[in-house]
């Protein structure tokens, strides 16, 4: 067993309560390791921590900053391959994919925000005799709160910006997933940072996470995750006029015109609707197909869908690997079955996959596609999170734009489409904080990144992830 500790102040440490809970590897079925069942005692710890190392932190040179990131990425790049094990392990996800995007994407993480710290600038402003400028100053304290589907990536994208700029973080990462925030400790002290700078809790949301969010000395919190949970922080965090940034779920379109480049957009449509299992906030889960071409989608869709190799995810041949958990696994299997009884008919899939050998009693299920279910009913409205995408006809562009939008989530989108004048009205007036237009998934960190609607508050991407961990402050001075 493989028992994991929290990070405090620069030392690894058990949680006060000695209470501990099983970690399970969802392609086995099976515990391989224990996490700390942190509580608010554990957390009184870590902002003390946090509040002494501050100070010094706050006015360490932005270079010095830089290069304690900078390192914290060589010394991942250095443990590449134990990183995408064990990021391969927590969360069931095919080891090649967590080798050629969650590992680097993670390293690619912090090496942005050094090379972007020191670079947050204020404004200058000129009126009659009075003449003002803004400094912009870390927070303090902050807190970020990660979920499962991309642990190391969403984690390293949340407490680099707010490093770079001078706050001390305390990180919880998802029960679910922690070992790659494990390992990432590992690391934190030969990387330089101070002690108290990055603090990691371990634990359930409804205990370290709620506490985390009602705690009167952390003054910002950045968190991705479900649109209920979101909900929640927003409303403990309000009572204390916290700072929050929420990423949050989503009920993705995928729209396909007739006149696409029909390879591009069938490749396209297949990714944004299984890659890591479904299960990532921005896969298109609703398809919206151009009725006059919707038997040629399904033609050549299927065949593509069912050469999806679903396996062992640490056998590098596995392009599906399980989904993160048995709860995971049973609502994904709950919504299949409303599907049914909504009248939906099941084209391929649809079920548990069982495997044999070392993987028996995994948490596997079938790329799933169902058609001949209205928009409104519940399995085209409520994110499921996993490995199954409904079809959807649609007669033009009004109707497409309209099941687009009827939903209360608006996170991204993607149209396919070989008139540039469609994609860009489309692209206006679709109700999502991202729109790819003949791609999907194209991320450029320098852009803003989330959502509309129940998907999500603010916005990140590199400035503004910065900006966020920041308060800006007027100083005015008048000539005399
Ligand atoms: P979740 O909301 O269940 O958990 C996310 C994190 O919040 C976990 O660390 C969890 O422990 C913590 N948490 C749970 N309850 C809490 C509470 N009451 N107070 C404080 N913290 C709490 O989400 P999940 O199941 O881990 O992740 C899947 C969801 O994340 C999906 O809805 C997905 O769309 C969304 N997501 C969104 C984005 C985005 O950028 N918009 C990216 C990835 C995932």
């Amino acid at each position: 067993m493989n028992t994991i500790q929290n990070f405090i102040g620069g030392r690894h440490i058990a949680p006060i309560s000695q209470i501990y809970f099983d970690n399970v590897d969802p392609a086995m079925g099976a515990a391989y390791g224990q996490i700390p069942d942190s509580g608010a005692a554990d957390l009184e710890v870590a902002v003390t921590a946090a509040k002494n190392a501050f100070p010094t932190w706050r006015d360490t040179p932005a270079a010095t900053r830089a290069a304690m990131l900078s390192k914290l990425a060589e010394l991942i790049e250095a443990h590449k391959e134990a990183f995408a094990r064990a990021e391969s392990i927590d969360t069931g996800k095919p080891i090649a994919l967590a080798r050629s995007v969650d590992i680097p994407r993670s390293i690619a993480n912090l090496r942005t925000f050094a090379e972007a710290a020191g670079t947050l600038s204020g404004q200058s402003f000129k009126k009659d005799r009075s003449e003002s400028y803004t400094l912009r100053q870390p927070i303090g304290v902050v807190a970020t709160i990660s979920p499962w589907n991309l642990p190391l990536l969403l984690f390293t994208w949340k407490m680099a910006p707010a490093l770079a700029v001078g706050n001390c973080v305390i990180a919880k990462p998802s029960e679910v997933t922690p070992m790659t925030a494990y390992l990432l400790s590992e690391l934190l002290n030969d990387a330089g940072f101070p002690p108290g700078v990055v603090n990691i809790l371990h634990g359930k949301g409804a205990s370290i996470g709620a506490a985390i969010t009602r705690h009167p000395d952390i003054a910002a919190i950045s968190f991705t995750g479900g649109t209920a949970t979101g909900i929640d922080i927003y409303s403990n965090a309000a009572r204390q006029l916290k700072k929050v940034s929420l990423e949050l779920g989503g009920k993705n379109p995928t729209v396909v015109f007739e006149d696409a480049d029909w390879k591009k957009t069938i490749d396209g449509a297949v990714a944004a609707a299984f890659t890591n299992q479904g299960q990532v906030c921005l896969c298109g889960s609703r398809i919206l197909i151009e009725e006059s071409a919707y038997n040629k989608f399904k033609a050549d869709f299927l065949p593509k869908t069912e050469s999806i190799a679903v396996g062992d995810p640490l056998e590098e041949s596995t392009q599906h690997g399980a989904t993160a958990s048995k709860p995971h696994m049973d609502k994904v299997l709950s919504y299949i079955e409303l599907a049914k009884k909504e009248g939906g008919r099941i084209l391929t899939g649809g079920t548990r996959r069982m495997l044999n050998g070392r993987c028996k009693d995994g948490y596997f299920i079938e790329p799933t596609v169902i058609e001949n279910l209205p928009p409104s009913c519940r399995t085209n409205q409520e994110e499921i999170f996993g490995p199954v995408v409904t079809l959807i006809p649609f007669k033009n562009e009004e109707e497409a734009l309209a099941i687009a939008n009827g939903t209360q989530y608006g996170l991204a989108a993607s149209v396919w489409t070989g008139n540039a004048a469609r994609a860009r009205r489309m692209a206006e007036r679709l109700d999502s904080g991202i729109v790819w237009t003949n791609c999907w998934n194209v991320r450029d960190l320098d852009t803003p990144f989330g959502g509309m609607k129940k998907s999500g508050v603010g916005r990140e991407g590199k400035q503004r992830a910065m900006e966020f961990f920041t308060e800006e402050k007027t100083v005015t001075s008048m000539r005399t």
